[in-house]
Parts: C-alpha cells; sequence; structure tokens
C-alpha cells in the first residue's frame, strides 16, 4: 500500500515536535462522508489545535504529520506527544468503517508498530473518555477484533508469508520453466521458498511430475 505525504508546514495544530512514538491512537473524523483528502485540507488550514498524523480512508492514507512528530488529536498534552494519531473516515453517522478503510487502517498500524517497536493501540475514547472512534465505542467487541488484527505477529499474517524471495538472476529462467509446468509449486500460503534446502521427497516428487509432464 501507498502512503502519500502532504505535510502541513509548522503552524498552531503542527508544532514540529520530535517524538519516539510508543502506541497509535485511532480517531473517527466525526463527519460522515468525508474523504480522506478533504480531512487532510481541514488539517491544513485549521486554526486550533487540532491534528493527526495520517487521515485514512477506502482509497487513501495520507500522512500529514510525519509519525515520529507530535499531533494534537487528544486534549491530552501526555499522549499527544507519545503516540501516533489516525484518524478513519466513514461513510455513515453510524461511525461504522468500511472494509476497505480498514484495511488500510489495519496494514497502517502494523508498519508502523514494526517500524517503531510501538505495541499498543489506544481508542482516543481509551485516553479522555471522548466517544472516539463511535463505532468502537458502542462496539467493544468489534474493537477487541481490530485490537487483536493490529497487534497480531508478523508471522500469522498471510501476507506477510508471501513475502517470497525472488529468483536470483542466474536462476529465474528455470525457476520460471519449474513453475509453467507444475513442477515447482508453492506452499499452502502461495510461497515458494527458493532458498530453503529441498528433503529427499520433495526433490523425488518434483521428478514425479516432470516425468508426468504433458
Ligand atoms: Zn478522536
Amino acid at each position: 500500500m501507498e502512503i502519500i505525504k502532504r505535510h502541513i508546514q509548522k503552524r498552531i495544530n503542527n508544532p514540529c515536535e520530535a517524538m519516539s512514538p510508543v502506541g497509535i491512537i485511532l480517531h473517527y473524523v466525526g463527519n460522515p462522508g468525508t474523504s480522506a483528502a478533504a480531512n487532510a485540507n481541514y488539517f491544513h488550514n485549521v486554526n486550533q489545535r487540532v491534528s493527526v498524523n495520517y487521515v485514512v480512508d477506502d482509497r487513501e492514507i495520507i500522512e500529514i504529520i510525519p509519525p515520529d512528530m507530535k499531533s494534537y488529536g487528544t486534549s491530552d498534552g501526555y499522549y499527544n506527544g507519545r503516540y501516533i494519531q489516525i484518524e478513519m473516515c466513514h461513510p455513515d453517522a453510524s461511525g461504522r468503517i468500511t472494509d476497505a478503510t480498514l484495511e488500510r487502517v489495519v496494514w497502517l498500524c502494523r508498519s508502523l508498530s514494526a517500524r517503531f517497536g510501538c505495541a499498543d493501540v489506544l481508542r482516543h475514547y481509551d485516553v479522555t473518555g471522548k466517544r472516539c472512534p463511535l463505532w468502537y465505542v458502542s462496539h467493544e467487541d468489534e474493537w477487541q477484533v481490530l485490537k487483536a488484527r493490529i497487534l497480531s505477529k508478523a508471522a500469522d499474517d498471510p501476507a506477510d508469508a508471501k513475502k517470497d524471495a525472488p529468483p536470483s538472476d542466474w536462476a529465474r529462467e528455470a525457476v520460471s520453466w519449474a513453475v509453467e509446468h507444475g513442477i515447482l509449486r508453492g506452499d499452502e500460503n502461495g510461497a515458494l521458498r527458493l532458498r530453503e534446502a529441498v528433503t529427499r521427497e520433495e526433490a523425488v516428487t518434483m521428478m514425479w511430475r516432470m516425468r508426468n509432464m504433458g
């Protein structure tokens, strides 16, 4: 996924103050049907101490303040100076977040957690009691699921398991031939694991497939 950077200059809602993030705080924009771009615009122009690091909708992730810089997402200075803050867009007043937006939010949170080695994710609600993000304040069970998706170990994630080493230049032609003819097949996650050792049964199975080639 791609992160679009549209950074806010130093101004009332961006103190340009460095921080070492220890976690992430999630918000909802509270303005149904508005896009990430529209909310990014709002933060570029607002004349109050309100800001976040990212705004996400079902099409875009926009970074308006770098993740290692303070933002003003809550009224609590302790959290603002230690947590990366993310606004989630939503289609209606219930505050429910679409699957496409959630997918981006989960991906973003996981990559930020990995990058900064932080493993805490909070709702704005957990910090100040504000009913934000509304859907996850009124649906505690879904919040627990979302939190688990964000904090689960990378090894359990099939998306990471697919991060498979590509063939070396000298082996490319052979690998392509073997895959094309069904001799070399991926494991249950589709990974070819090209640099890993082969057992005797795997070797003989590949020979068998080659013998039976049409
Ligand atoms: Zn909030």
